[in-house]
């Protein structure tokens, strides 16, 4: 068993943290200033002018495929990139990306969305969830009615990421309201905002937001259908596998980041005329984190080998994104209680994962939804104890 990286793999993972420390860290204290002043901490111009920067080192297209341009990177690469840009507090990511369900794209879609997108000049969102629909997805009630050559969508989206900014969004809708979600009555479109939905921003405890998409009879032809009529909850479930592993990766930077800080704090800070790392609270607090983070690392590692294997990963994602998820909000909340006073304030990074990080725990599938993802595998024996050494 080798749980080694190759020379290539090592030497990727290395030009990204280069970058990240390089380019990336040198904004954080300003992106922090702006966010106190209730301003946008990172422009969409920075984050592009970033990104093209990084595309001079090789960095664009993560996940896209090559003839797209793009690095087309294994999983476990990838989510070794996750947890570099987790390292960071600035709301950076490489570009070069679209939807992974985009790529089921026709002709025409791959003009008019894909590659305006990958190449950073259109924006987009995915909607699934709805007021009355978020865990139990399948439940959705955003409805599509044939008109002729095009469908009538009515409905509601919410807590939509990027739904403010994006120029179109992918909408799962209801398309045969006799068949469930699941059986084939839900159809994926693609649908421009000069189509006439509006969105509104949705305040919340995390920097940015998200929105709340209105449809109020928006018209949408049928060649802009994504994939095929009644395989929207398909696609749909194909879009939320990814952030399954790439999230809690990225939940691995900031856990590491932030536990660094306190060991760095841990070994300053006196009290009582010695370091307060000399305190067995203290240690433990340090070494329970460690221990977390490293075990959070081969999960998601594994997940994301599973997903490079070839083997069903959901089983492994779930596991990946429960565990990662909780892993980084114990990290931070004891290296909060690490900084004491200081950690509470915003002249530091501290409060700022705390508040971000609570996210983790409950978007692309709840906590709970992993526990019974996980738990239904085993008690209908869709995978078995053992994993994949069997
Ligand atoms: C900032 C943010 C960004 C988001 N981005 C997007 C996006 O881009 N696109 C998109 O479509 N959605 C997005 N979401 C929606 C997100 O995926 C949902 O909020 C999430 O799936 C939970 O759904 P819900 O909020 O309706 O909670 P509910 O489903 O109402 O759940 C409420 C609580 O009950 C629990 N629960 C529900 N059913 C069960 C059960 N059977 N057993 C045990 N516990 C249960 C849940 O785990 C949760 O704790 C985003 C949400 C947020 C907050």
């Amino acid at each position: 068993m080798d749980f080694g990286l190759s020379d290539e793999e090592r030497a990727i993972r290395d030009t990204a943290r280069d970058f990240i420390t390089r380019e990336v860290m040198p904004l954080e204290q300003e992106l922090l200033r702006r966010e106190r002043a209730h301003q946008p901490g990172l422009e969409p111009s920075e984050l592009r002018e970033l990104q093209l920067k990084a595309r001079k080192f090789g960095f664009w297209g993560l996940a896209t495929p090559q003839e797209y341009g793009g690095m087309d990177l294994p999983a476990v690469v990838q989510s070794l990139i996750w947890t570099e840009i987790g390292r960071s507090f600035v709301p950076f990511r490489f570009g070069g990306e679209a939807d992974n369900i985009l790529f089921h794209a026709t002709d025409e879609q791959r003009k008019e969305f894909l590659l305006p997108t990958i190449e950073g000049e259109r924006n987009s969102c995915f909607a699934i969830t709805e007021p009355g629909a978020g865990s139990d997805a399948a439940n959705i009630r955003f409805s599509a009615r044939r008109d002729g050559d095009d469908w009538i969508l009515n409905g509601e989206k919410t807590f939509i990421t990027g739904g403010n900014e994006a120029d179109f969004a992918i909408v799962i809708a209801v398309t045969d309201p006799e068949r469930g979600a699941r059986d084939g009555g839900a159809t994926a479109f693609l649908v421009d905002r000069a189509m006439g939905w509006r969105s509104e921003f949705i305040p919340t405890m995390g920097e940015g937001g998200p929105a709340s998409l209105i449809f109020d009879d928006v018209r949408v032809p049928h060649r802009n259908i994504l994939g095929e009529v009644g395989q929207g909850f398909a696609l749909a479930m194909q879009w939320i596998g990814k952030g399954r592993y790439t999230i809690p990766s990225h939940a691995v930077g900031i856990a590491e980041r932030a536990l660094r800080m306190a060991i760095d704090h841990a070994n300053t800070r006196e009290t009582f005329g010695s370091k307060i790392g000399t305190n067995q609270a203290i240690q433990w607090m340090i070494a329970d984190s460690e221990t977390e983070l490293e075990a959070a690392r081969w999960l998601i590692l594994r997940a994301a080998w599973t997903v490079d294997a070839g083997l069903d990963p959901r089983h492994a994602s779930s596991m990946a994104k429960l565990y990662g998820a909780g892993m980084v909000n114990r990290v931070v909340d004891r290296v909060m209680q690490i900084h004491g006073g200081m950690g509470y304030t915003r002249e530091l990074p501290i409060e700022r994962w705390y508040r971000q990080v609570r996210l983790y725990r409950i978007f692309e599938g709840t906590d709970e939804m992993q526990r019974l993802i996980i738990s239904r595998d085993l008690l209908r024996g869709y995978t078995k104890l053992g994993g994949h050494l069997g």
